[in-house]
């Protein structure tokens, strides 16, 4: 699910939207639904690595709306999504030089190569 239930002020930008459906998932388990979030790391230069890290957890009886708003929660978190000060776009961390500067305007106003 993909689209906001009732009661969101906003809907997500597309930039927020990707990171929402390609970088948090539900994933609904014997006894619960686990919230995961996937991390990009980098363990060579040039070959970026993703890994799924669970970050909260939600009872077997949660709707779909709470999934949703749990997912949507980590997209807000700081320390897994930033928003780059330059061209205002939401990232993961594993694609900022820094909290707040984004991979590619580090390439293209900083002149810093990766
Ligand atoms: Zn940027």
């Amino acid at each position: 699910m993909s689209k906001p239930p009732p009661g969101y002020a906003r809907a997500l930008r597309p930039d927020e939207q990707a990171l929402f459906d390609g970088l948090t998932r539900a994933q609904v388990l014997v006894d619960g639904v686990q919230i995961e979030v996937g991390v990009i790391s980098w363990p060579t230069s040039h070959q970026p690595q993703l890994d799924w890290l669970p970050v909260a957890w939600l009872p077997a009886a949660s709707s779909a709306a709470d999934c949703y708003r749990a997912r949507r929660r980590v997209l807000m978190q700081r320390r897994f999504f930033g928003v780059c000060k330059t061209c205002g776009r939401r990232y993961a961390r594993g694609h900022m030089l820094s909290p707040e500067l984004c991979h590619r305007c580090a390439e293209q106003y900083h002149q810093i190569l990766f």
